[in-house]
């Protein structure tokens, strides 16, 4: 199906994109059109306004700063995967999710920025920042605005972001002592998440320091396991310690998503299998 009628505009800077946005509010931004495309096909969606940022070239970056990482918004996945920073790290859990979105085409196109904005219930990079404890960068025509990602999503489809603000930069901090791992479920057809966890540990020596653990796919939003993440910290390392924390783990899941790919029981069943493998990686252990 073809979309319905819309104006179409390439800015050729974040500011000149910025006054657009400011200037209505049934617009929306294209980045990669991995999601937007299909849903203005459907005619899901009738904007007035399609703004498309592929020609600001301030919001594709990898860089650290500070200890920190920052992310430009129209950074791909395919960017993600070739980076030797992010694939290293607590940023590790970050590579992996990008890795295992879709397919080749999507990665080459899809955005970073895109899929936080979008907030998919089984997208894979949204479960990451949250492990990441990363700050999500707004900016408008009245300046920068930093959400962190526990505040970022609002369930399905839904995010903090005002109609006049574009996700600018994605940002998380890079302890020296941390690692990062994704474990996922695959859908076969999308490849989209039936359970995905994230998970980031912070080690000293054997003792688990900090540890933040965040499913995706399993309900109508991403969320981080709290009660697990506690009963782990100050906790010596042991698969014992992990499976014992985990098995029980499916049951923070509020209002189990079930469809045709898969049933309720079973995603809270693989949530604490893929919650277990994704701490022992990102703590050093396991494969
Ligand atoms: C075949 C297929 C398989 C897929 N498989 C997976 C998968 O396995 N895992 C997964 O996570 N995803 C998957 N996706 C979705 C894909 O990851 C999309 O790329 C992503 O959801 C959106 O990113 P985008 O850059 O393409 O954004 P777009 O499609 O351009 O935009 C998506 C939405 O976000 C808004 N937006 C985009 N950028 C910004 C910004 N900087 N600030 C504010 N709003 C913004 C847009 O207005 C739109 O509403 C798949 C998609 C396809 C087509």
């Amino acid at each position: 199906m073809l979309p319905a009628e819309f104006d179409y505009a390439a800015p050729a800077s974040l500011d000149e994109a910025l006054a657009l946005l400011a200037g209505g509010t049934n617009i929306r931004i294209l980045a990669g059109g991995q999601s937007l495309l299909p849903t203005l096909k459907l005619r899901l969606d009738r904007p007035d306004l399609v703004v498309d940022l592929r020609k600001v070239p301030e919001l594709s970056y990898i860089r650290e700063e500070d200890g920190e990482i920052a992310i430009g918004a129209l950074t791909t996945y395919a960017d993600l995967v070739a980076s030797d920073l992010i694939d290293s790290g607590v940023a590790r859990c970050l590579a992996e999710a990008a890795a295992s979105v879709g397919d080749l085409q999507v990665r080459n196109l899809g955005t970073i920025g895109g899929s936080l904005s979008h907030a998919d219930p089984a997208a894979d990079i949204p479960a990451a920042a949250l492990a990441l404890d990363a700050s999500l960068v707004a900016r408008s025509e009245e300046g920068d605005r930093t959400i962190s990602a526990g505040d970022f999503f609002h369930g399905l489809w839904a995010t903090a972001l005002k109609p006049s603000e574009l996700l600018r930069e994605i940002r998380f901090r890079m302890p020296a002592n941390g690692g990062g791992a994704y474990e996922k479920l695959r859908q076969a057809a999308s490849g989209f998440a039936l359970v995905g966890a994230a998970a980031v540990a912070e080690m000293d020596g054997g003792t688990i320091e900090a540890m933040r653990v965040a499913l995706t796919g399993v309900s109508s939003g991403p969320f981080r396991l709290h009660a697990l993440e506690d009963r782990l910290v100050g906790e010596t390392l042991s698969e014992e310690l992990v499976r014992e924390a985990c098995d029980k783990a499916g049951e923070a899941i509020e209002s189990p998503l079930s469809d045709a790919h898969a049933s309720a029981e079973y995603r809270v069943a693989m949530a604490g299998v893929t919650a277990r493998r994704a701490i022992l990686r990102a703590a050093g252990q396991w494969r």
